[in-house]
């Protein structure tokens, strides 16, 4: 299609941007909206807050300062006047003129030197006057006006896109097909495809702008719920599909139930009994299981893991368990194996991972293939050994995995069997809404519950310069009996390759900016460096300030906590050691294990008692939650210990004040999602979280919750409410959609 504007050159442009048809085009969104219709007076305006002004230049400068040039804009309405400055910007040199209309927006703050207020590098607009032409003038002042993030230089700008896009919108009109069926809409007051775009984009005069600025006109809500819909529908969909599939119909007798039985080493929880049976009720359904165990830190997941998995191994298959990590997987195999001396079956455990000498690993696979071992546990090494099992009917898997994995099964299997079924693990304790959306093609059973006999965990911030009361209090734990561990953010020195260094990325993390300096300098000097960040780059802000495991394990162990058997664990050492190191704390060989984030998820050593974070405030969220998860795993009383250098993040703060206030798993995740959005909530981004082109997973639940709804109940009824031909467009767009955008959830 032809798009006035758009030639060659601008579609190759556009492209690279991810824009490559006019719906494309159409569905990039102004990121916020200027009132220009209500413009602000100047005197109204308060320091602290971001503001749009429009207002008539009055004179401009380029001042040279210490920290390079400073190019000074005074704008005016009437009788007052208000300076807006930009730093390093030469470029703007020439570009006003007095007499000219600019629309700035901005964050306000108090000058030093006066009252009055500045705008610090605010995004401009020079607005046109009586000689541009009447189309500029309609669609740039007085009235409510889309700005756009720039898809490209200085060409394809705010204002050039408001142009196409208003075009675009003026030739499509009256054939823009809506992709979701009148009875939907009109069930749901939302408005059609074409209405919305065009309001997205131009607002009716009087539509309120707090509602334009959150994305909750009905406009917005429609194009979010649109985007919402197809996603659920898509999942909605594969999790049907899988239920015509030919799975493994497994039995529960007898003797299932005493295999069971004879094992268990405690009296599950009321969630446990829940959840297992929901797994087991699935794994009788002759349709491959596909389900997600999700559960806190702590609340029980391996132990309901291994009964489905002897489930299996009683009904005469093999089940699989993969461990994100080595450590752990060898964890799983020694719990296993012991657990299982109990079982009259006599289960054949075996590990699998990558670092096993050849010959280990190919006797292990060879008894893996011939069904002589039962019960496999191992890491990415299970699908990378292209292990053939000899008659595999389960799979658990760590949530980690899931994605991009799940599809691969397959090559376990030997062709022509039945599908496995699989259970998928987390210990991210994911809101609800969110899970089973993201997850809507897994079913969902939930650890609510902790075991018995815990006691709440002890937890307490402590400045750094307090460390020698932490190392008696580690003293005197391990004088009764305890363990302890010591977490650091990096393993070694001061390089930034570390592969534990997993902060969380927020921009304005870590380490607080000193103060300016006081000393006396000329004022121009003084504003830049106030202003610049770059002038006050002196702050001990680099990866060099962070105390190591490997520098602190020497330090502590000849120093504070000499005479205490100190063990140390990390990522960079080699798996036999790292086994090795693991198993002697185990046993209690090693009293203090110092250790990175390697230690987070999933290690169980229940006569550990003390967690210390060093550098706490470097820690995600959920990171920090999970490393407390690894004590109050036994009946004695636990502490956890956040340690803090002398400048902590505003977000920094919120994150170790929510460490004490709660212990809540959801409660933490709740905050942390809001705090960091899906994509960093989750880890990586290939995780495989949608990336949405409209929607917002934090900020649109509510949508999303409907979403789902609306998909099931399409779904069900075929979509008997529609029309043949709205029925035949939601399948068109759904195929689009999910050809075209999340080609990565791919649940197999
Ligand atoms: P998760 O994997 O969910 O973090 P684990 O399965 O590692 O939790 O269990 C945590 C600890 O609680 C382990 O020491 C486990 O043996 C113990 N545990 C699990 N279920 C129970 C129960 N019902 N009663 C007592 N202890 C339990
Ligand atoms: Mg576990």
């Amino acid at each position: 299609m032809y798009v006035r504007g758009v030639g060659p050159r601008v579609a190759e442009m556009l492209a690279a941007k991810g824009i490559q048809t006019a719906e494309d085009l159409l569905y990039h969104l102004p990121f916020r909206y200027e009132d220009r219709q209500n413009p602000r007076s100047l005197d109204e305006l308060k320091p602290g807050e971001t503001a749009s002004v429009i207002a008539e230049v009055r004179g401009s400068a380029l001042l040279r300062t210490r920290g390079g040039p400073l190019f000074e804009l005074t704008i005016g309405q009437g009788r007052f006047a208000m300076k807006c400055v930009w730093f390093h910007a030469g470029y703007l040199e020439g570009k006003f003129h007095a007499g000219q209309t600019v629309a700035v927006y901005g964050r306000l703050e108090q000058s030093r030197s006066s009252r009055n207020l500045k705008m610090i590098q605010p995004q401009f607009e020079v607005l046109p006057d009586a000689s541009d032409d009447a189309e500029t003038r309609l669609l740039e002042v007085g009235r409510i006006t889309p700005v756009y993030e720039s898809l490209g230089g200085n060409k394809l700008t705010s204002r050039w896109q408001r142009k196409v896009i208003f075009h675009l919108l003026e030739q499509m009109s009256g054939r823009m097909d809506e992709c979701l069926p009148r009875p939907l809409l009109e069930r749901l007051s939302l408005p059609d495809r074409e209405t919305a775009l065009r309001q997205v984009h131009f607002p009716p005069e009087g539509t309120p702008f707090a509602q334009l600025q959150s994305w909750s006109t009905p406009a917005h809500r429609r194009l979010i719920f649109e985007e919402l819909f197809f996603l659920e529908l898509g999942l909605e969909l594969k999790r049907r599909r899988m239920k015509d599939r030919t799975g493994i119909a497994f039995a529960t007798n007898d003797k299932v139930r005493e295999a069971i039985r004879e094992v268990l080493p405690f009296h599950p929880t009321a969630a446990q009994k829940r959840a297992l049976g929901e797994i087991v009720a699935d794994m009788r359904q002759p349709a491959p299981m596909r389900r997600l165990l999700q559960g806190d830190v702590g609340s029980g997941k391996t132990i309901v893991a291994l009964q489905a998995m002897l489930v299996a191994i009683a009904n005469g298959y093999q089940a699989a368990l993969m461990a994100p990590t080595e450590i752990l997987a060898t964890q799983h195999f020694l719990a296993a194996r012991k657990l299982l001396e109990r079982s009259s079956h006599k289960p054949r455990v075996v590990l699998l991972t990558g670092s096993l000498d050849d010959d280990r690993k190919r006797a292990n696979r060879g008894q893996i293939n011939r069904g002589e071992a039962q019960l496999v546990i191992g890491t990415h090494a299970l699908i990378e050994e292209k292990v053939e099992f000899d008659r595999l009917g389960l799979v658990v898997v760590d949530e980690q995995h899931r994605f991009g994995v799940l599809q691969r099964f397959k090559l376990m299997k030997k062709p022509g069997q039945a599908e496995p079924d699989v259970l998928v693990m987390t210990a991210t304790p994911i809101p609800r809404t969110l899970a089973l959306s993201l997850y809507g093609d897994l079913d969902l059973s939930v650890l609510d519950e902790l075991p018995p006999g815990r006691t709440p965990i002890v937890t307490r911030r402590v400045p750094d310069e307090r460390a020698d009361d932490v190392w008696d209090f580690v003293r005197k734990q391990v004088g009764q009996g305890r363990q302890a561990y010591i977490v650091y953010p990096v393993i070694e020195g001061t390089k930034d390759d570390q592969p534990e260094l997993d902060f969380s990325h927020d921009p304005e993390d870590g380490v607080a900016a000193p103060p300016p300096p006081r000393k006396k300098t000329s004022r121009k000097a003084r504003t830049a460096e106030l202003f610049n960040p770059a002038a006050q780059e002196a702050s001990p802000n680099g990866k060099s300030g962070l105390k190591s495991a490997v520098d602190m394990y020497e330090k502590l162990r000849t120093g504070p906590l000499s005479g205490l058997r100190l063990g140390l664990l990390h990522g960079r050492m080699d798996a036999d050691d790292k086994e090795v190191t693991m198993r002697r704390f185990h046993r209690g060989e090693i009293q203090v294990l110092v250790a990175t984030t390697v230690i987070e998820v999933g290690v169980d050593v229940p006569n550990a008692t003390v967690m210390v974070v060093e550098h706490a405030e470097r820690f995600g969220l959920a990171q920090l939650h999970q490393l407390r998860g690894r004590v109050g795993r036994g009946a004695a009383k636990s502490y956890c210990i956040l340690m803090t250098g002398p400048r902590v993040s505003p977000i920094g703060e919120e994150r170790l004040n929510a460490m004490v206030r709660t212990q809540n798993g959801f409660e933490l995740a709740e905050l942390d999602l809001e705090m960091r959005g899906p994509g960093e909530f989750f880890g990586t981004r290939q995780a495989g979280i949608p990336e949405f082109r409209v929607a917002s997973l934090v900020r649109d639940r509510q949508l999303l919750e409907a979403a789902k709804q609306e998909a099931a109940r399409f779904v069900a009824d075929a979509g008997a409410e529609a029309t043949e031909a709205e029925r035949a467009r939601v399948r068109a767009q759904l195929k689009e959609t999910w050809q075209r955008r999340y080609g990565l959830v791919e649940a197999g």
